[in-house]
Parts: C-alpha cells; sequence; structure tokens
C-alpha cells in the first residue's frame, strides 16, 4: 500500500468530521468512519446501501448548479431522525494516485426546522440530534408550566452513562461518540413524542416527562434501564453500559421547574453512589413507593406460576323469576402472605407492566373450563362473561386466544361474552368495531360494562356491534333516593331496549332496586342482594338450589 493509500485510509478512520470520497460522476467510493456517526447509522443497524445512497445524496446537493460546492439542509438519518448538515465539497483533479475526484466534508448544522428556527437555530446536539442543555430549562418550564395550569404532574429524570470514560479510553472517541448516538435513539423509543429527551453534556441526558400518574415515571424508567442494558456492537466488540438515573415528581418533591432540576441531580447523585444501574427519586416516599410496585409486579409473575390466581363467579339473576341466567367471572389473588388481594390492586399494575395479557388469557381460559364443565355436569346453560382490559382489547392476540379457548375448552360461542368498557373504544372508533365484529362473528357476546361512567356517548353506541349494555353500580346505588339518577338509569334502560340490547344493572344491594329495576323493565340484575363473587363449586351449589334466596 503507498503511504499515500495509508494516509488517506487513516484519515477516513479516525477523523471526527464525515468524509465522503466520490468518483468524477458523484458515485461514493469511500465514505469515512465518523459518516455513519453522525448519520445516525450505527454499528448494528448499518445499512451499506442506504449509507451510500445518503453520501450520494449530499453529493448531489452539493454539486448541483446552483450550489456551488456547498450545500445546508435536512436529511433523513439512518435512525429515522431528521437533522441537519453542512456539507462542502472539493474538486481534486487527477491528484496520483487517484484520478479525478470528490472530496465531500459533511458537518451537523444548526437545525433548520419550523421549530428550531422560531428558537433560532440553537438548542439541538449536534451529534445525536437531540435538544440540548439550551432548551433543557425552557422545556422543564414548559411542561411545568402546563402541569400547572392543567393540574397534572411532571416528572424529570436527569441520567448519567455509568463508567462511559472507560469506553472512550478503551475503544476511542469516535466509538464513544456512535454510543451516545445510539443510546439517544433508543432513549426516544422510550417515550412519548410529546415528552423530551435531552442531551445535557458528554453522557449526561435527561427526559422531561407529562405524566397522569406517578407510577408512570417507575415504568418510564425501569424502560429506560432495560432499554439501555442491551449490549451495544461497537467496533465489532459488544459493550455493556449501564445508566444511573434520579428523578424528581412535581408536585410531590418539587414546585418549580428550577427545584426539579436540582432535586433530580441530587437524586441522581445517590443513585451513582448507591450501585448504579438504579433509578432513585428524590423523595423517600417515592422511592418506597417504587419498591413496592416492584415487588408487586415480581410476586404477580410468581402468582401465576404458582397458582394464586382464582376466578370467581357472581351470579347474574332474572329479578321476575330469582333464576341465575349468567355469570360474570371475577379475578381474586389468594397471595400467602397478604391473604385476598382485590383486582382494584393489582390489574391496574398487571395492565401497565404487560402481565395482563397472560393473566387475562388464563381468566378466559378458566372460566370457559368451568362454564364447560358446568354444562357437561347437566347444569342450565348460562352465559359467562369475562372482563377484558384495555392493553387486551387492543393486542393483536385477542382474537387468537378467544378461538383457541373456544377451540380447546369446547365450548359453545353463544355461552361467552366479554366485557369491555367505553374508554376503549373511544380512541379509534373504527378500529374498535373491526375489531368487535371479529369477535361478534366468531358468536359471542360484547358487553359494555361500568355504562355511564365514561364518554356515554349515544350516537357512537348505535355502531358498536354490541349485545349487552351493563348499568354502572354508581346509577343503582342511588336510584331509590335520587330521582334525577333515576331517570337517568330509566333513560339507559329505555334506550337499550330501544338498540335491541339486553340490559344488566350491577351493584344491586337492596329490595329497592330490585323493585325499581323490576318495574323498569330491567330484568337482569347483578350485585349483593342476591350474591356476592364466590368460588366455583359455591357458585354451583347456587346453580343447583334453581331458585336464589337473596342474602
Ligand atoms: P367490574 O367488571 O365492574 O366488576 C364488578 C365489580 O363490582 C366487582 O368487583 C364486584 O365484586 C363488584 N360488585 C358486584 N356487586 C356489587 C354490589 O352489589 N355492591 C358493590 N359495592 N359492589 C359490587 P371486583 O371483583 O372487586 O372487581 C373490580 C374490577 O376489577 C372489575 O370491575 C373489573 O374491572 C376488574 N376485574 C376483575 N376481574 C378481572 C379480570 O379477570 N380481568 C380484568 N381485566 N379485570 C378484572
Ligand atoms: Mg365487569
Ligand atoms: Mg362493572
Amino acid at each position: 500500500m503507498s503511504d499515500t493509500q495509508a494516509l488517506v485510509d487513516s484519515l477516513l478512520e479516525n477523523v471526527r468530521d464525515a468524509i465522503i470520497i466520490a468518483d468524477a460522476g458523484g458515485r461514493v467510493v469511500r465514505l469515512g468512519k465518523a459518516f455513519g456517526v453522525i448519520t445516525g447509522f450505527s454499528d448494528e443497524t448499518a445499512d451499506i446501501a442506504a449509507m451510500a445512497d445518503l453520501g450520494e445524496h449530499f453529493m448531489r446537493e452539493a454539486l448541483s448548479p446552483q450550489s456551488d460546492g456547498r450545500w445546508h439542509g435536512i436529511a433523513k438519518c439512518g435512525d429515522g431522525v431528521e437533522r441537519a448538515f453542512e456539507v462542502a465539497v472539493t474538486a481534486i483533479n487527477g491528484a496520483s494516485p487517484f484520478p479525478s475526484l470528490y472530496l465531500g466534508m459533511v458537518r451537523p448544522a444548526a437545525d433548520l426546522s419550523p421549530m428550531s428556527m422560531e428558537m433560532g437555530q440553537f438548542g439541538y446536539d449536534p451529534l445525536t440530534g437531540l435538544p440540548n442543555r439550551d432548551l433543557f430549562v425552557d422545556r422543564v418550564g414548559q411542561t411545568v408550566l402546563q402541569a400547572n395550569r392543567k393540574g397534572g404532574s411532571v416528572a424529570l429524570m436527569m441520567m448519567g452513562l455509568d463508567r462511559f470514560t472507560l469506553v472512550n479510553d478503551a475503544l476511542g472517541h469516535a466509538a464513544g461518540d456512535r454510543l451516545l448516538v445510539e443510546i439517544a435513539r433508543r432513549l426516544r423509543v422510550c417515550v412519548r413524542e410529546t415528552d423530551s429527551a435531552v442531551r445535557l453534556e458528554g453522557d449526561k441526558f435527561a427526559l422531561v416527562l407529562a405524566i397522569a400518574d406517578v407510577d408512570d415515571s417507575v415504568i418510564v424508567a425501569e424502560k429506560v434501564l432495560s432499554a439501555v442494558k442491551e449490549p451495544f456492537a461497537l467496533d465489532g466488540q459488544e459493550v455493556v453500559v449501564t445508566f444511573s438515573i434520579g428523578i424528581s415528581v412535581l408536585p410531590v418533591d418539587a414546585d418549580s421547574g428550577a427545584q426539579m432540576i436540582k432535586h433530580a441531580e441530587n437524586a441522581l447523585h445517590h443513585a451513582k453512589i448507591s450501585g448504579r444501574n438504579q433509578y432513585q427519586f428524590f423523595s423517600k416516599d417515592m422511592n418506597r413507593k417504587a419498591r413496592s410496585r416492584l415487588e408487586l409486579e415480581a410476586r404477580m409473575r410468581r402468582a401465576l406460576a404458582g397458582d394464586e390466581f382464582v376466578v370467581f363467579y357472581q351470579p347474574k339473576v332474572s329479578a321476575d323469576r330469582d333464576t341465575i341466567v349468567g355469570a360474570e367471572a371475577l379475578i381474586r389473588w389468594m397471595d400467602p402472605e397478604r391473604g385476598m388481594v382485590s383486582p382494584g390492586e393489582f390489574i391496574p399494575v398487571a395492565e401497565e407492566s404487560g402481565q395482563i395479557e397472560a393473566i387475562g388469557s388464563w381468566v378466559l381460559w378458566k372460566s370457559c373450563q368451568q362454564n364447560k364443565l358446568w354444562q357437561d355436569a347437566g347444569l342450565n346453560p348460562i352465559k359467562v362473561s369475562v372482563n377484558v382490559s384495555a392493553r387486551q382489547f387492543h393486542s393483536r392476540a385477542l382474537l387468537d386466544t378467544v378461538v383457541e379457548v373456544l377451540d380447546r375448552t369446547g365450548l359453545d360461542p353463544k355461552w361467552l361474552e366479554l366485557e369491555i368498557t367505553e374508554s376503549m373504544l373511544m380512541n379509534d372508533v373504527d378500529t374498535a368495531v373491526r375489531k368487535m365484529t371479529a369477535l361478534r362473528d366468531l358468536g359471542i357476546g360484547l358487553s359494555i360494562d361500568d355504562f355511564g361512567t365514561g364518554y356515554s356517548s349515544l350516537s357512537y353506541l348505535g355502531r358498536f356491534p354490541i349485545t349487552t349494555l351493563k348499568i354502572d353500580r354508581a346509577f343503582i346505588a342511588d336510584v331509590d333516593s335520587n330521582p334525577k339518577t333515576a331517570e337517568i338509569a330509566r333513560a339507559i334502560i329505555g334506550l337499550s331496549r330501544g338498540l335491541n340490547l339486553e340490559v344488566v344493572a350491577e351493584g344491586a344491594e337492596v329490595k329497592e332496586h330490585i323493585s325499581f329495576l323490576r318495574d323498569n323493565g330491567c330484568d337482569t340484575v347483578q350485585g349483593f342482594y342476591y350474591s356476592r363473587p364466590v368460588a366455583a363449586a359455591e357458585f354451583e351449589k347456587l346453580m343447583r338450589q334453581r331458585v336464589m334466596a337473596h342474602c
């Protein structure tokens, strides 16, 4: 290899500016190593052809007659992010040992997007494309302002890479840069569009999140820790790094943006000295809360594996004849340490942690199997309804799970009903209608649970292919004492009949509720008046009695 060639190779490998060498026709011959770093082609995903295409795009723009060798504009990078670049191209005429070539130098530029133009073209980190410290304080301030106005919470996470200098020392700065770019990409995936991921300096990042519930910050922190823990491929080597995270939450432990920043920094320091690869909240209470939440998630995993969940059944009764016409399946958790845990306590956590899909499928499986056993034992066939959570409803797997459960248990679909709530349907009505139609096509029933507490959008009700409406127990509790509530309950019953839906009243506790419902045309009643939810064996006894005595 000639000395010149070796020099060129070394430059392409080591220079921190991104170099493109193109032939006389503008076609890319070589790309410097830094090119991939600043254009978002991390080692793991590097698509050589796409990288060359981007190089050629830069060349074409800079060499177009109106550009005169210089171009400044936005380009879509390998990680899907649009960034601003400056390109300068020089022609090298036949310098030996090369024929005529073009040498392009690409540098990250001030962002030209409309948003950053408004902000005076400053505020973005050229390496990662994330907002930098200049914008950070502004973003925190804006988010706090909005939360104060609308009454929400804000979480601020300050994050530092553990032992970043080791990577820099061992693999060099270019590898370190690539690592930071890839980390920025992973951080972006962990948050919503409306949240901000920021690169403060060096290996220090921050997330500013508008949150509805403080638990949301635990979920994001967990996501970040596990996203960063995945190995990075740098120079053919697998590199594993971890984050330390400090979190402050407004209004729990701070009441201004400045205080949030101070407290999050403080918490980050704590996370670093207490062992890294973890998050710490500024407030001790929040730390306790986060820990108990994680414990609950772990216990739930064990519970599913260890048979600690049980399905209880609550009768739906025909108020006219006092006979059982159906049942609602309600999960119970018999925790060996804590006794019975109510679903209100663990279902929302299971929903957020993703465990609901496994738990929900188990409930579906158990209740269909049980219903079939009752039928095979010669009991009067009844419809069992199973609650479906939002995440389950939106999951692609739901339809397949239902098909499989019906198939394997041999239960006729007409004896199964799914209970969903209105809030699951209103975000994307068309998709919800398609999904419901597919479920109805299987022959199962669909019920709207807790009707009257959500949107209660009457205009949409006609569009949903449902079979049943369940009036929320909040209305029933009041029917005998509050004329307005009674009027609403009457209207819901009338509406259901008009739409040819079955109507079920939940939470009927006293005789007056039953009389009101019967008098107003709602015959199917579920509530403590007849029975609390009970274990399968007990429920079977109730069915064998045929006529329900009230308790
Ligand atoms: P839901 O689906 O609205 O269930 C009815 C709740 O009302 C049950 O509470 C039931 O015990 C209670 N209830 C029934 N009759 C009366 C009454 O007369 N008075 C009063 N005060 N309450 C009555 P539970 O079993 O604690 O369940 C609470 C919620 O947890 C359910 O509300 C449902 O949203 C959820 N859930 C229960 N099991 C499951 C499940 O397997 N999967 C999913 N995704 N959610 C479930
Ligand atoms: Mg229900
Ligand atoms: Mg309900």
